[in-house]
């Protein structure tokens, strides 16, 4: 089972891991990151296929996908 990590802390919330997850497996949640960004999280774990389309589309490099 593939395991989604996303860095709160880097994240910049710009959404593009979240609108172009294939499975729908990521979301903005609702909590801030030190610099006020409402970080994405894993809200489908189950569902990702790790694609790892949202790792290369993350500006920031926030995201690792394990399988
Ligand atoms: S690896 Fe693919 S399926 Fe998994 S969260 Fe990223 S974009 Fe979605
Ligand atoms: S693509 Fe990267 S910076 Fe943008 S919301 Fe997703 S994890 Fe955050």
């Amino acid at each position: 089972m593939p395991k989604v990590e996303i860095n709160s802390v880097t994240c910049k919330a710009c959404e593009l891991c979240v609108s172009n997850c294939p499975k729908d497996v990521l979301a903005l949640g609702s909590t801030s990151n030190p610099s006020g960004y409402h970080f994405a999280v894993v809200v489908n774990q189950d569902a990702c296929i790790a694609c790892k389309m949202c790792a290369v589309i993350c500006p920031d490099g926030a995201i690792e996908i394990y399988k």
